[in-house]
């Protein structure tokens, strides 16, 4: 799906296809510099990670591992500690194992930052984080990421994997919804 097929459903397109296939060589190039000599396991975090996943995993030219998790978060944007809980864990022990966390968007932080404390008591060699995008004026919790895509302003986008209500997952490149989406019945 592109942004023509639902004209009155976006405000402006964030990023096109090409920035975010430009931008993921580029990411990759880096990624297989970093990690040469060193097998990697990419884990994704369903489903918004799925369409990064596939594009960025596909340009590392090194030897890889793929695996997902899925998680879901409550208690979020009023408070400040975000109850996370594993819907579905991984199938690889990631024990002396090199992980790359592959992202869809680091908004306020505490997905990631969970996350990220949870892999690294399993005792892995090393863990980094990929996300394609970031809203840095939304973080409440310091989060380090080795790779970002692009910082975007805080407003809600969707498109590229990102979903509202699991819709717009297929549109090819990254948009602001309309905020009319949110208050019309669907
Ligand atoms: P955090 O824990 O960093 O606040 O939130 C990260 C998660 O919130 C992302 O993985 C994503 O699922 C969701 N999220 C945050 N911002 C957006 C956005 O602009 N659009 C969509 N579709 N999801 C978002
Ligand atoms: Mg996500």
């Amino acid at each position: 799906m592109k942004i023509q097929d639902i004209p009155n459903e976006i405000v402006r397109e964030v990023l096109t296809e090409e920035q975010i296939e430009n931008k993921l060589d580029e990411i990759a190039k880096q990624i297989d510099k970093d990690y040469e000599g060193k097998e990697l396991l990419l884990i994704g975090v369903l489903g918004g990670a799925v369409m990064c996943m596939a594009d960025l995993s596909r340009r590392i030219s090194s030897p890889l591992e793929i695996d997902w998790i899925a998680i879901s978060t409550y208690g979020q944007g009023t408070t400040s500690t975000g109850v996370i809980r594993i819907l579905k864990d991984l199938y690889t022990d990631i024990k002396n194992r090199h992980v790359l966390i592959v992202e869809d968007i680091l908004d306020s932080g505490l997905t990631l930052s969970w996350l990220k404390s949870n892999l690294t008591s399993r005792g892995p060699a090393s863990v980094e984080i990929f996300t394609l995008l970031q809203k840095p004026d939304a973080r409440k919790i310091e989060v380090e990421a080795k790779y970002v895509g692009f910082d975007i302003p805080n407003e809600f986008v969707i498109g590229y994997g990102l979903d509202y209500a699991q819709k717009y997952r297929n549109l090819r490149s990254i948009a602001v919804l309309h905020p009319d989406v949110y208050t019309q019945k669907s």
